[in-house]
């Protein structure tokens, strides 16, 4: 359906607009402008009063002020650095000093002795007084004294070339042409948003608020205007991720039906029974594979809650059904990790499970691949590569990526396209992640995907105790490690990911465990980084998980996935430079036995506030769901999704954290309009297109 939008005056291109040629416009485009309603949706970050023009006599430093004045004394310097300095006076009795680095020869002409100008800025105090550097300014002629704005000045998000108020003036154009064409204004009526302006009235308000508007609601994001414009924008995304997911709903993948009898064989093989959540889990993608639609699940389950055997279970079943499975990893190690498990489960099982990955010789490569495409490689387990390579499957039905959470909307639908098979069946896919995603967030970036989740660990396990500890105490450490070694327990000590250079963090980590090993001759040091071959990584893997070495030395390479049970002491130095999301996979890596493991988080003092409050929650909280709701706190959406993929950077106006309130409204309206008739639907058309616009992905897919 071409969306009602599409007829609109706003739906033109901006090069329309007076002065807008092929330059200009290619700059908008840089900001994601290219029709009138993107540049009307391209609102301030923030305003500044310049509607009152103040004597400079009243100007207090740290204020942003409007001053006029004439210019008494023009003085260029080159002490240091090459300065104009413009002396400022209105007869108010103090002068103000512009300060200048940066200016043209035509400029410092221009501000010739008796010169009367308008300028705006920062007040700060220098060396003769108040002075502002870098302002705004504007050549006043003669003795006429323009009015000041009537409104607060609108500050944009700018690009190189295409300033402010050149922005501000694009804008008001559009701003006339809206005046002349209202948008429609469909929620015009909705509940939630009674009280608040019209969808109009709020476009031109945040462009160009009035004088006495609320300045603080405004920069906080609070503000009527704001919330309305919010509101919409929460719901087209809402919607268009909804027709996304119901479009890929409809492509049809191979039905997946099996008694389960290898799956049985599994778990009697097992030293250990499933968790009520993983058998849940189980059953939830059991239900997915047999329906005859492409499966999209996230399974959520903190580190250690077993969600390989999920993985494994679900394998199975694909594998009895007679279809191919890919397992993918993030790292080459964990590739391998995971590659040594499934041969070791599945051989027993006469199941071929094979790898790709870096350790492969050509020849083992060749008959790899040959293997999968005749259909004899039942499973196989690799990185990414996996899909960027020549691979060809001959009957690929399920795909299940782990400890990936940060893999978008976009590169599931790439993924998909790849897994297509002759049929155009789509493979199912399975997405796990250790990394649990705080529900504000789920329900925007993941409004494609099913969740399933793993809340219950194996039985046994006791939390891991948590210490932050400065540095100054390492030589403590160290002799509590040698205690706990000599009684049999294994250490993990890592040596995070701090420098650009992969180069110097492997020096970092070569130096620790060098100095460990003299501190502690009787002990077995060992080290793992990202710069060794990987087929020495999975010996030195291997040799330490069967118990050949007692300290492990490593990089963040082992962050996700390393399984060693016995091992129950990690530290971590420079524990306040990682994230909360990453301390919690790491020490995820110990508390996997029975033992009581705990985890040593050592810190460079002095802590900066945010270090604080990370470390602190560290140590207080075992539990992925609560760290990272408060990741989200700390740190803001961007940073906790991985920005990009995700999609939930690209909201105009909408910031989930702060307007988490209006999601439940939104999800239930988006709801109600997709269950709805003819009239409903134009508005999802219409809403989508506005908001999303060519983004739109679920026209394509
Ligand atoms: P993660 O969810 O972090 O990927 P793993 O799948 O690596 O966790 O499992 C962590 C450890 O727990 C492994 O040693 C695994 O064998 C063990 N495990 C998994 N499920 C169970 C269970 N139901 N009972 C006991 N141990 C289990
Ligand atoms: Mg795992």
């Amino acid at each position: 359906m071409k969306a009602p939008d599409a007829n609109h005056a706003t739906a033109q291109s901006v090069t329309i607009l007076r002065g807008v040629g092929p330059t200009l416009a290619e700059r908008l485009a840089r900001l994601g402008i290219e029709r009138l309603i993107d540049l009307l949706l391209h609102l301030p970050t923030r305003y500044e009063d310049r509607t009152r023009v103040v004597p400079i006599a009243s100007l207090r430093p740290g204020a942003r002020a409007v001053v006029d004045g004439e210019v008494q004394r023009v003085e260029s310097t080159f002490r240091r650095r090459r300065t104009l300095l413009v002396a400022l006076d209105d007869g108010s009795g103090v002068r103000l000093t512009l300060r200048f680095f940066h200016f043209s020869r035509a400029q410092q002409a221009s501000l010739s002795r008796g010169q009367r100008l308008r300028a705006f800025g920062d007040v700060r105090s220098g060396s003769g007084g108040v002075e502002m550097v870098h302002p705004e300014y504007q050549l006043l002629r003669g003795d006429a004294v323009p009015e000041a704005p009537e409104h607060l000045t609108a500050m944009y998000p700018v690009t190189d070339g295409l300033g402010a108020p050149r922005l501000r003036s694009l804008v008001e154009q559009a701003l006339r042409i809206l005046a002349r064409h209202p948008l429609p204004d469909p929620l015009a009526q909705v509940g939630t948003l009674v009280g608040l302006p019209s969808l109009n009235e709020a476009i031109r308000l945040l462009h160009l608020p009035p004088a006495q508007a609320d300045l603080e609601a405004l920069e906080a994001g609070r503000h009527p205007a704001q919330r309305r414009l919010v509101f919409e924008e929460l719901l087209a995304h809402q919607l268009s991720q909804r027709l996304l997911r119901a479009s890929l709903r409809t492509d049809p993948a191979p039905v997946i039906r099996a008694d389960g009898a290898l799956f049985d064989r599994f778990i009697a093989s097992l030293s250990f029974s499933p968790t009520q959540a993983q058998r849940r889990v189980i059953e939830e993608i059991v239900t997915d594979l047999g329906d005859g639609q492409a499966m999209l699940r996230l399974v959520q389950g903190d580190v250690g809650s077993g969600k390989t055997l999920v993985g494994v279970a679900a394998s199975l079943v694909a594998v009895e059904a007679g279809f191919q499975v890919a397992l993918m990893a993030p790292t080459e190690l964990l590739a391998e990790q995971h590659a040594i498990s499934f041969e070791h489960w599945l051989r027993p099982l006469g199941v071929l499970s094979l790898r790709l990955t870096g350790r492969l010789k050509a020849a083992e490569r060749r008959s790899a691949l040959a293997a999968l495409d005749s259909g004899e490689g039942q499973v196989v387990v690799g990185t990414h590569a996996l899909f960027q390579e020549q691979v060809s499957f001959a009957r690929l039905g399920l795909v299940v990526i782990d400890e990936q959470h940060r893999f978008g909307v976009h590169q599931r639908l790439a993924l998909r396209e790849k897994g297509l098979d002759s049929q155009g069946l789509a493979p199912h896919q399975l997405v796990m992640t250790a990394t649990p995603i705080p529900r504000t967030l789920a329900m925007s970036a993941y409004a494609d995907l099913d969740t399933s989740i793993i809340d219950e660990l194996p039985p046994g396990r006791t939390p891991v105790r948590t210490a932050a500890v400065p540095t100054s105490r390492r030589a403590e450490l160290v002799a509590r490690i040698a205690q706990q070694c000599r009684s049999g327990a294994q250490v993990y000590w890592v040596c995070p990911l701090i420098e650009e250079s992969e180069h110097l963090n492997v020096s970092a980590a070569q130096v620790r465990a060098e100095s460990l090993a003299q501190a502690l001759p009787e002990l077995r040091v060992m080290l793992l980084h990202g710069r060794m071959a990987s087929a020495e990584r999975t010996a030195t893997m291997a040799d330490f998980k069967a118990g050949r070495g007692d300290i492990l030395v490593a990089t963040t390479v082992i962050e996700v996935g390393v399984d060693v049970p016995n091992a129950s002491l990690m530290i971590i130095e420079n524990a306040e430079r990682l994230g909360l999301a990453q301390l919690h996979q790491l020490r995820g890596r110990v508390g996997r036995g029975t033992a009581q493991s705990s985890c040593v988080l050592l810190y460079e003092p002095p802590l900066g506030q945010l270090s604080r409050a990370r470390l602190d929650i560290m140590r207080r909280s075992n539990d992925g769901f609560e760290i990272a709701e408060k990741d989200l706190e700390l740190r803001g959406p961007g940073e906790v999704l991985g920005t990009r993929q995700t999609g939930v950077e690209s909201f105009r106006v909408a910031e989930l954290v702060r307007d988490a309130d209006l999601l439940p409204d939104a999800r239930a309206l988006a709801d109600t309009l997709l269950a709805g008739d003819g009239e409903a639907r134009r508005t999802v058309a219409l809403l989508t297109d506005r908001w999303v616009g060519k983004d739109a992905r679920y026209g394509a897919v």
